[in-house]
């Protein structure tokens, strides 16, 4: 078992940083650069959805803590933001609170079809976490 914990502002320069940081820490289990790709978008969504919807664009800290376990990388996503009040809504393709803003409403989508695993626990007024998990070397033959 290896884990790393990072805490990080709530800003969209962050995004790109907690993808670069959840590639460096899976490389050691050979992932394929699909595997790479797919877990970086997956952080990608998540982190986004913790500083635009979570934090409302006002500052606020991201927490982020990854493990590998023989060939399974999980990764937890968390903000104490405003939360999500429907959580089974919120999942559903192309639902969107901000259409306005112009989202697609397709993160959650995104997380779940890159991942083999995505949890989300959420409170309203206390925050979200996204716990996602991926099995490396599936492909192998
Ligand atoms: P897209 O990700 O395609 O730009 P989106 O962010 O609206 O659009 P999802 O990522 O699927 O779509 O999220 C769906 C909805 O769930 C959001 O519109 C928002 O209302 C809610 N949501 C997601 N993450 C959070 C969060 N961390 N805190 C509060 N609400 C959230
Ligand atoms: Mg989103």
């Amino acid at each position: 078992m290896n884990f790393l914990k990072t805490e990080f502002s709530a800003i969209p320069e962050n995004e790109k940083l907690a993808r670069q940081i959840s590639a460096a820490f899976v490389i050691d289990l050979n992932p394929t650069v699909e595997e790479i790709c797919d877990i970086k978008t997956a952080v990608s969504e998540a982190v986004t959805n913790c500083i635009i919807h979570g934090y409302q664009n006002n500052g606020g800290t991201v927490f982020m803590k990854m493990l590998t376990e023989k060939n399974v990388f999980e990764i937890e996503i968390e903000d104490f933001g405003v939360g999500i009040d429907n959580i089974e809504k919120a999942r559903e393709p192309l639902y969107t609170s901000q259409p306005e803003m112009e989202r697609s409403g397709m993160g959650f989508t995104v997380m779940e079809s890159f991942m083999d695993y995505v949890d989300v626990i959420s409170e309203i007024g206390s925050g979200t976490k996204v716990i996602m998990r991926k099995v490396l070397g599936e492909n192998d033959a």
